[in-house]
């Protein structure tokens, strides 16, 4: 192996995976900390946790866990991938997991880098821009777990970290200035130029750490060869759609998608285990070629009034659980191909379904690729989106890429 990378998140992993197969490169997923030996790896090893929201405590030690184990199989860089839009709050682990990360490798200095110009995400002056906004004012203001507020990467991260951030601004990168001295640096990224500057210019004492799009030249950098193209694997076409994202694109997805096709929607106030029943004997009332989506998908003002009810971490996991519940109970009605919204979703539905090994598919969409798990001889698609990834036909487009397979 020579390239090994830990992700904080199900569908960020899928994404960066995605990224990196580009490459040619052979690219494998492991869903949770794994559980073999190391041994007998591919090129680039990719481990996804559920690990954004978790306590500090908790995220240090897993990550740490799984950067150990990446090094032990022969990795000569690490690379520590967290969202495009630095999803995190002030008690947050993307500095706290760098600086665990740092210590394993040895390395002194940390580079941040999120942004992922393909999908309108870029850094200037250490700010980050979704399209033409700034982060805080964007739909990402209202993210249910991890509302960005502020824009500033560094100020986002200070109180993160124990030494100083600074910013390699894109004006010092373009006059030849070399990377700041302190620990913890932002790398300015508008275009994807940018990001090929970043990662050749880095020197090997600072880890690179960001969204996909920084890891993208790495195959090439690291002289990763090209492995022959293998074809997807065939998959049972019983399929269903399951969102747990509040993102904006989401909302945009299911309204269309629901408007032509069977719809079931769940609310958290409402979630026990009669109600989960019930909407799983309403998926097993349908014709067994149609592809319901179930969805927990709100506006930020009924988000807002479930989590006043309920609290905010306790209304996101009686999501997270009757998703999982319901992705499990659609897997004994014979669904194979499983199309999930959210990166916290997309976890619970993952871990719900017991797959912790994927290959690397077909892209739906820059960020979002197809994934299979092979392990069994009934093998699962898997298209895990991150919320505001895709565009409104997202579902159908999905889905319809896995037609001529
Ligand atoms: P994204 O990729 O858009 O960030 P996630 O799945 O990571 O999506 O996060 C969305 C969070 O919001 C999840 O924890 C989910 O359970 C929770 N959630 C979903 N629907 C609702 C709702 N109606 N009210 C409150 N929380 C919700």
């Amino acid at each position: 192996m020579k390239l090994g990378c830990i992700a904080d998140d199900f569908t960020g992993a899928t994404d960066l995976a995605g990224l990196l197969r580009r490459s040619g490169a052979s690219v494998k997923l492991h869903f949770g900390l794994p559980t073999r030996p190391s041994g007998g790896l591919s090129d680039i090893e990719i481990v996804a946790l559920k690990c954004r929201t978790e306590p500090v405590e908790k995220a240090v030690k897993d990550c740490s866990i799984a950067a150990d184990w990446l090094v032990a199989g022969g990795a000569t860089q690490l690379y520590w991938k967290y969202c495009s839009t630095f999803d995190s709050t002030e008690t947050g682990n993307i500095g706290p997991v760098a600086e665990a990360i740092m210590k394993i490798t040895q390395q002194s200095q940390a580079l941040y880098c999120p942004a992922f110009p393909e999908n309108g995400r870029s850094v200037f002056m250490g700010h980050l821009f979704v399209g033409n906004q700034l982060l805080n004012e964007s739909s990402m203001a209202d993210h249910p777990l991890t509302p960005m507020t502020d824009s500033n990467l560094a100020r986002i991260l200070a109180p993160q970290v124990k030494a100083p951030v600074s910013v390699w601004n894109r004006v010092a990168q373009k006059n030849g200035s070399p990377i700041p001295q302190e620990k913890h640096v932002i790398g300015d990224a508008v275009e994807f130029s940018d990001l090929e500057f970043l990662a050749r210019n880095t020197p090997s004492n600072v880890l690179l750490t960001g969204g996909s799009a920084l890891a993208m030249p790495m195959p090439e950098i690291l002289g990763i060869a090209s492995t022959e193209n293998f074809s997807d694997p065939h998959v049972q076409d019983r399929a269903i759609i399951l969102s747990g994202s509040c993102s904006q694109m989401t909302q945009q997805q299911v309204d269309l998608y629901r408007q032509r096709h069977p719809s079931y929607q769940i609310e958290p106030e409402t979630l026990g285990s009669e109600e989960i029943h019930t909407c799983i004997s309403w998926i097993k009332s349908l014709p067994s070629d149609a592809v319901p989506l179930i969805y927990a998908t709100a506006s930020p003002d009924s988000v807002k009034a479930s989590q006043a009810a309920l609290g905010v971490t306790e209304a996101g996991t009686i999501v997270e659980k009757a998703m999982a519940e319901i992705a499990s109970a659609a897997h004994q009605l014979g669904k194979r191909r499983f199309v999930v919204a959210g990166g916290e979703t997309a976890g619970a539905v993952t871990q719900a379904l017991n797959i912790d090994e994927v290959i690397i598919g077909r892209e739906i969409c820059p960020g979002v690729p197809w994934v299979f798990s092979i392990s069994s001889g009934d093998p699962v698609a898997l298209a895990l989106k991150s919320g505001n990834f895709g565009t409104t036909d997202f579902f159908s487009d999905a889905l319809a890429i896995l037609e001529d397979i």
